[in-house]
């Protein structure tokens, strides 16, 4: 069933229930006033009548009775056998049907069973001329109560459609009102699935902030993510193979070389298959990275980590590894939230380029600043890194001379693996560099506390 339909035949019935308990409460409300104030009327009538039988002792009785017969109804005097004395005296024969009851108590009952219309009945004791105990019974017909009931029925019959016509229009608008953004967004969604497209939806800058609003707006700012990330996705998978293509068509032209002139001179072995040993080791790396990189965007678990421990160990490990003067000058005990592995590996990229890319010393620094960020500065006195490519160096697969990348081994995915780790450690990486002096790689994050 449509959603359109639900609201309209939920609010309908809810409505319709709460229609028909109201009216049946009025009406029923109304006959049980309208019978009582009946009955308060006839009761009053009979008192009448047994003061005026009281009174005019010397007038006969049937006739004092008969002039205060209602016109709708009858008076019986009733003996103890249950037998009218009188006989019934009534304008039309048609109220005698009433069955005569002696009573030695004053009853007032709303007989529902021998009219087309209900009955309002007084039963009450009196005594007789000869000292006995009779029962005076009144009885009148409701006919303009019946008539009044009829009315109301057929009023409140009316009322409830004119509740129930403009109810269903509205559960209608409404309905529509708030479907249609979701049938919008259906639509849109089907599309830029069929077809690959990156439909938004049209939100009119005249709408009110509602929640349909915030909808169709987190709608288009998804499409918007989903639409830079694929992207991005793109852009790597078409930069990877490009990156995978050189090595592979290397080792090809290697081994076909081989192929070709191999027997006949032998000295070509050593040097393709040194080539070919290289190439295939440049592509293990770049495959690595690449994994590392992917890894280092999923979110991993925080511990405390001693970020000086890794520094110092890292240097210590460069100055082991290299024969060039690698400077340390940091704060002590500096703790911070992270992943020990992530970090570490930050620090050696940082110090990597800086050998890979300068010839003279190192300087690696480590201080906390106002409390709350841990600085590390990684400086190296090389030939520095032009305005331009400052910001592309972060970008995957750039390297500002791919041959001298090359021969050191570059693949242009550290520097992007950094700055992808230091984005989920809530940190900062930036480079500052003069042509000539050297350029500082500056990695910032949030400070957790000096170990005691
Ligand atoms: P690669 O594997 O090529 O070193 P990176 O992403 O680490 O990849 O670095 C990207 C490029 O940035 C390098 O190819 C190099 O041109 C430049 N670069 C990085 N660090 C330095 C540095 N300390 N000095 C000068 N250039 C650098």
């Amino acid at each position: 069933m449509k959603l359109q339909t639900k609201i309209q035949l939920f609010s309908c019935i809810f409505l319709l229930i709460l229609i028909v308990l109201t009216n049946t409460a009025i009406y029923f409300l109304y006959y049980k006033l309208s019978t009582d104030s009946e009955l308060d009327q006839l009761a009053a009538h009979t008192d009448t009548i047994i003061t005026e039988l009281n009174k005019n002792t010397e007038v006969p009785e049937k006739e004092l009775l008969k002039a205060y017969v209602p016109n709708d109804g009858m008076i019986r005097v009733i003996g103890k056998d249950s037998e009218p004395i009188l006989g019934t005296l009534t304008k039309n024969e048609a109220y005698s049907k009433l069955n005569s009851a002696f009573e030695t108590s004053e009853k007032r009952t709303i007989n529902k069973k021998i009219a087309p219309e209900h009955v309002a009945v007084i039963s009450k004791p009196i005594i007789w001329d000869d000292g006995e105990i009779v029962t005076l019974q009144v009885s009148k017909h409701l006919i303009v109560l019946k008539e009044h009931m009829h009315t109301l029925f057929f009023v409140l019959m009316i009322a409830s459609l004119f509740i129930l016509i403009p109810t269903i229009i509205g559960a209608n608008v409404l309905s529509r009102f708030l479907l249609h953004p979701i049938k919008e967004l259906t639509q849109a969604m089907r599309e830029n699935m069929k077809q690959g497209h990156w439909k938004k939806i049209d939100v009119q800058a005249s709408q009110s902030k509602d929640e349909l609003y915030e909808m169709e707006m987190t709608f288009n700012d998804m499409i918007d993510e989903l639409q830079e990330t694929f992207m991005k996705q793109e852009v790597f998978v078409s930069d990877a193979s490009h990156e995978l293509k050189t090595p592979i068509s290397i080792v090809k032209s290697y081994a076909q070389l081989l192929e070709r002139r191999g027997l006949e001179k032998p000295e070509l072995f050593t040097e393709s298959v040194q080539a070919i040993d290289s190439e295939a080791d440049r592509m293990q790396k770049l495959v690595e990275q690449m994994l590392q990189l992917a890894k280092n965007q999923q979110k991993t678990d925080f511990v405390e980590v001693d970020f000086t421990s890794i520094c110092t160990e890292a240097v210590k490990t460069f100055q082991g590894a290299y024969t060039r003067e690698i400077r340390y000058d940091g704060e002590e005990d500096v703790l911070v939230l992270g992943n020990p592995d992530q970090l570490k590996q930050i620090v050696y990229i940082l110090i990597d380029n800086a050998l890979k890319y300068s010839a003279e010393s190192i300087d690696v620094s480590l201080e906390i600043s106002n409390q709350s960020t841990v600085i590390l500065r990684v400086t190296d006195h090389g030939e520095g890194i032009p305005v331009e490519d400052q910001k592309r160096i972060f970008d995957r697969f750039y390297r500002m001379d791919k041959a001298r990348s090359r021969e050191t081994g570059g693949t242009g995915l550290g520097l992007p693996i950094a700055k992808a780790i230091s984005q989920a450690h809530h940190g900062d990486l930036s480079v500052t560099s003069q042509i000539g002096s050297g350029s500082t790689f500056t990695f910032q994050l949030p400070f957790m506390k000096e170990a005691t």
